[in-house]
């Protein structure tokens, strides 16, 4: 009997240890960590050098708050992130996970049209299906219906346009075309929502959980920028996933070179080895808040010095190791290897994704993308298969969350080529049992 709870009454074994892209549980079970937890542990587990800063920071002092002291970690993360984003995104401020980032970015960006007396504007505009986190103002941001249905009477009702899921389009447009056409949707629904009252715009620039590393036509990002800015609306990037090295650039805007108003960060910035994230925005942005009398916000955890010190030797070690240069090299050995799993199974129907950030999806019917009956709930039976083989993998359901089954193959930065052979070797074998066991076609 245990007196914890999550989501559900599954249980899992208690971990015993952890090591590089391994994972070990109280049986001596060993796992290969084939998705960075929740595409968390970007630089493995228990790295020495970013345990030793931690440690040297605890002997220090473990708690300043931010009212009555500066610290030194929090002042050198921020004037390394700062230096690592786009021009001009000079000030950075520390959250400590993925949905407290987004709600500080949604919070800067409507404190700045309220300051500037753009009262009307309050609107943010997302793409579904998408996720941006669980409190409430990030849900209201978050297309995935199962999350949001319990919650639709106390959260604000955000306007959505259709993410870019080329995939599962049956025209005869060029990629360059779709890329315009779903960047377009987002012209459109600002008109039909009246510029006005449009805040900001956020979007995953490669998608998560919600659509499995959904990437989308080039035209597409560079597009979205121009419909932004002709319309004054905010260009929010939510890396809470993809930054920090995951895709194999240190934050996702830089493969298009796109500038965007305000960026969020978490997950691997703090790498699975304290919570940390960071909520970067133009200078000018800031600014304008400050010198109206200070941005209405803010969480006590906020610039922790154990979390920074952590923070700053997991970017230190990001780029000692070469780790960005070894995620787009295994990266691509990963894609190609699934791409041939995709050969073998027919009912792979779709194989995406950029650096470390990769998936697969599954189908019933190749030629109409139709997905798998969702009674077979084949999102989860592959995550288990392939759990008892030693292999973990992070499924959802790709038709926002009702149906559809795609899985993240997102294992952590330091993964080698050798290593990414075993991860593809298990998925073979999870594959063909998962066919035996579902029937599925061969
Ligand atoms: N935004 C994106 C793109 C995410 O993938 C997530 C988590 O999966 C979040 C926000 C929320 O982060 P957290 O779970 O740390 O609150």
């Amino acid at each position: 009997m245990s007196h914890l709870f999550y989501q559900t009454r599954d249980r899992r074994p208690l971990l015993e240890h952890a090591e590089g892209i391994y994972i070990w549980d109280v049986n001596g079970k060993r796992y290969i960590d084939g998705s960075s937890g929740a595409m968390v542990s970007n630089i493995g587990h228990s790295n020495p050098r970013v345990l030793e800063a931690m440690r040297d920071q605890m002997d220090k002092s473990t708690f300043g708050y931010r009212l009555h002291f500066e610290n030194a970690p929090a002042e050198n993360l921020a004037a390394k992130v700062a230096e690592l984003s786009p021009k001009g995104h000079d000030k950075v401020f520390f959250v400590s996970g993925g949905s407290e980032s987004v709600e500080s970015a949604v919070k800067l960006a409507r404190q700045y049209a309220y300051v500037k007396g753009q009262d009307s504007r309050w609107k943010v505009i997302s793409r579904s299906p998408s996720y941006h986190g669980a409190t409430l103002g990030a849900l209201a941001l978050t297309s995935y219906e199962p999350l949001t249905a319990p919650f639709k009477p106390i959260v604000t009702d955000m306007p959505k346009v259709p993410a870019p899921r080329c995939y599962l389009d049956r025209d005869n447009l060029s990629e360059e075309e779709r890329g315009l056409k779903y960047a377009d949707m987002l012209r459109d629904k600002i008109l039909e929502e009246g510029p006005e009252s449009v805040l900001a715009f956020i979007m995953e620039p490669i998608g998560g959980a919600s659509t499995g590393a959904l990437v989308a036509p080039d035209s597409y990002y560079g597009r979205i920028r121009e419909i932004c800015d002709e319309f004054g609306v905010l260009l929010i990037y939510d890396e809470v996933m993809t930054g920090v090295g995951r895709t194999g650039k240190f934050l996702a805007c830089e493969h298009w070179d796109i500038n965007p108003d305000i960026i969020a960060t978490a997950k691997g910035f703090g790498a699975g080895y304290i919570p940390l994230g960071a909520m970067t925005a133009r200078q000018h942005i800031v600014d304008v808040i400050l010198d109206a009398g200070g941005f209405q916000h803010g969480y006590t955890y906020a610039g922790n010095p154990i979390a920074c010190a952590a923070g700053l030797a997991v970017i230190e070690e990001i780029y000692r190791q070469n780790m960005m240069e070894n995620t787009t090299r295994v990266g691509n050995d990963l894609l190609t290897g699934l791409g041939r799993l995709m050969d073998k199974f027919p009912f792979i129907g779709d194989v995406r994704g950029k650096g470390l950030l990769t998936a697969f999806e599954l189908v019933g019917d190749r030629d109409t993308m139709a997905p798998l009956p969702t009674s077979l709930n084949a999102f989860r039976e592959l995550v288990e298969i392939a759990y008892r083989r030693g292999l973990i993998i992070y499924s959802r359901r790709s038709r926002g969350g009702l149906e559809g089954d795609h899985f993240l193959v997102c294992p952590p930065m330091i993964t080698t080529p050798e290593q990414i052979g075993d991860i593809l070797g298990i998925l073979d074998e999870s594959l063909t049992e998962l066919a035996t066991t579902l029937n599925l076609p061969r």
